[in-house]
């Protein structure tokens, strides 16, 4: 069994606890053996050996909310401009580009299916390890219902990396929830409320009735996996977790009220801050139409306040930053807005072991500890100090390695 030992670290360990400030981390095979406080005894002669001169040693970032199918920042128009193969490929190119940001998890909130993340686990292509839920499941005229108020035509279906499914009523949101299972997700999507990039909705309203949303997570149980839901407003929220969602996308309106649901129900609030600052920024320019871009500063208005009353409930608070083409390449843009309310230290633990706890990964994945997978990344510079470090990922994160193998080492 290869043996990787990176010795004189600083190690955060993504738990929330102090660092460790000159210390050894042992990697035997894909799992991390052991963390020593020192320097290490003696090392084996074939191991690999990384100096780590100081610098800070991590998890590997988890992005528990990424759209990799969302190759242009337009998502309502890309399925009209670019043939499927064209999508697939750009979308490739979106997943290794993740993990060059030092992001060794991705959690897909919609469009991907199955064959990214086995495409991945086969090795066929580097990326992170990903968790899909293929086709998000949308109400007519929902967050996943693409059509504008004046066509009259059937909804889409199936676009490339970017797949809704359009369903209404118990039995076919049942059935749609059963497909997108049987096509191998790992948890089911649906949209509970109004979105920013759909054409005919407000971000106020909610979507689904308590029954649609009960079919949804009755089907995902009996599979044994779980429910995430996209929802704004207090009433969407308080309508999926009342239905059994255990995951709360976005949440930007969110109030007392809701916060008090998702805290009592032990269910994760998922804040993807990222994506509103940047599409105020570049959106207009990257060809997003007015009307959306108008939802999006609403959203972003009201997104940091939205983390501080989740955060003052004492709501699990998970990290995504559902960024969309060519804005994709700021996702460590994520902990920065974070931060500015839990912290540099909560917004790291957010983005490592809240997120893996969220995929039900926490035996494996989101802190350094014995016995976890070596996803390791280490960045030249102290986060606790400068959260920005992350964003500067091509020269600041030295050493990015995967189930123990380096993926990127410039030292
Ligand atoms: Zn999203």
């Amino acid at each position: 069994m290869s043996t990787l030992v990176l010795t004189r670290a600083q190690i955060i360990d993504g738990t929330g606890a102090d660092p460790i400030a000159n210390g050894t981390v042992v990697v035997e095979g894909d799992r991390i053996k052991e963390i020593l406080p020192g320097a290490p005894g003696r090392i084996p002669a074939e191991a690999v050996t990384i100096d780590c001169g100081g610098r800070t040693l991590l998890p590997g970032l988890i992005d528990a909310h990424v759209h990799v199918g969302a190759v242009d920042a337009n998502i309502m128009e890309q399925q009209r401009m670019y043939h499927p193969s064209m999508l697939v490929i750009r979308t490739l190119k979106v997943i290794q580009e993740a993990l060059d940001q030092g992001f060794t998890t991705l959690r897909d909130a919609g469009g991907a299916d199955a064959g990214f993340r086995e495409a991945v686990r086969q090795g066929l292509i580097p990326g992170p390890r990903l968790f899909v839920a293929g086709a998000g499941l949308s109400q007519t005229g929902g967050h996943g219902d693409i059509r504008l108020p004046t066509e009259r035509r059937a909804p889409y279906a199936d676009v490339s990396g970017l797949a809704m499914t359009v369903c209404d009523g118990v039995e076919e949101v049942r059935r749609a929830a059963r497909e997108q299972l049987r096509r191998g997700v790992d948890y089911v999507k649906v949209m509970g409320g109004g979105g920013c990039m759909s054409p005919s909705d407000e971000i106020d309203t909610s979507q689904y009735s308590p029954e649609e949303l009960r079919a949804v997570v009755f089907e995902a149980e009996a599979a044994g996996t779980y429910a995430a839901a996209h929802v704004y407003s207090s009433r969407s929220i308080c309508n999926c977790v009342s239905s059994g969602i255990r995951t709360l996308e976005h949440g930007n309106l969110l109030d007392e009220k809701a916060a008090r649901a998702i805290k009592d129900a032990g269910a994760f609030l998922v804040p993807t801050l990222a994506t509103y600052e940047m599409i105020s920024r570049m959106g207009k320019s990257l060809g997003i139409p007015d009307n959306n871009v108008r939802k999006i500063n609403e959203a972003k208005e009201r997104g940091l306040e939205a983390v501080a009353i989740a955060h003052r409930m004492g709501c699990k608070i998970a990290s995504g930053s559902d960024l969309l083409g060519p804005m994709q390449v700021f996702k460590g843009m994520e902990l920065e807005l974070k931060s500015r309310i839990l912290g540099p230290m909560g917004a790291i633990v957010a983005t490592t072991k809240t997120n893996a706890e969220l995929l039900k990964k926490e035996r494996d994945l989101g802190t350094i500890a014995g016995g976890k997978l070596a996803d390791l990344i280490l960045v030249d510079g102290d986060p606790l100090t400068d959260i920005k470090v992350f964003q500067q990922y091509r020269e600041k994160i030295s050493v990015i390695v995967q189930g123990g193998r380096i993926y990127k080492n410039i030292l």
